[in-house]
């Protein structure tokens, strides 16, 4: 997104994480989990530290590597995540025990889009993530935005997707089609009244809506 240069001097800048989170990062690398990029995370981070949400619901756990920065940078915010991977779920619900955070991340397995009711239960929430199928974000915004506290925020991940959204370079008929449903999601989220949004193009490029 950025030049490699400057791309390599920030994440430069970027302190080490410790033990675990070393470790779920070399998990992730090895086993092709699509996790939050180093300098993507940090910039939710310290919105998220500004903004001192009292609940997040996060949408794509994945192995929890997401959900654990958050718990452990926000000491007394709850969140709850949903993710659909059976593999990915058990593996996030033994690194969150490990990190002993199982009483401040709610896990909740399955398909997001049938999840509303539980996860609904847990709400309103300050903040939203959305991180899971690209695909699919405009229906995961238009369903869980509505347990968004006024003024709450929601970010959204991957909208500038590898840089395609804007080269338009895909080379697979699957990723054109993928690549152009994020631009219209962009599109429409850029004019939605209801929503301040900045697109940033840190990591792999993040929408930062807050909700008039
Ligand atoms: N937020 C994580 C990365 C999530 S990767 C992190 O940064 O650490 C995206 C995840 O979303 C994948 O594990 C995928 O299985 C999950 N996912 C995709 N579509 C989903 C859906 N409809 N419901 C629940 N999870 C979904
Ligand atoms: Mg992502």
């Amino acid at each position: 997104m950025l030049s490699q240069d400057l791309q390599s001097y920030i994440d430069s800048l970027i302190q080490p994480r410790n033990g675990l989170f070393a470790e779920m990062e070399e998990y992730a690398r090895l086993n092709g989990v699509p996790i939050m990029e180093p300098a993507g995370i940090e910039t939710m981070l310290q919105l998220l530290r500004i903004q001192r949400p009292e609940a997040i619901l996060e949408v794509g756990t994945a192995i929890g590597y997401s959900a654990l920065r958050m718990a452990l940078a926000l000491p007394e915010t709850k969140i709850i995540t949903l993710e659909r991977d059976e593999e990915r779920f058990n593996l996030a619900v033994d690194y969150i025990k490990r990190a002993g955070m199982q009483g401040r991340i709610i896990q909740i397995s399955g398909d997001a889009l049938e999840l509303e009711e539980e996860a609904a239960g847990h709400g309103p929430f300050d903040t939203i993530f959305i991180d899971a199928a690209k695909g699919q974000y405009k229906r995961f915004f238009e369903l869980y935005s509505r347990y968004l506290k006024p003024g709450g925020m929601i970010i959204t991940d991957n909208i500038l997707f590898r840089g395609l959204v804007y080269n338009q370079e895909a080379d697979s008929r699957r990723l054109r089609s993928l690549v152009k449903k994020i631009d219209e999601f962009n599109r429409w989220l850029a004019a939605n009244q209801e929503y301040d949004t900045v697109i940033l193009p840190i990591g792999d490029g993040i929408a930062v809506s807050k909700k008039r």
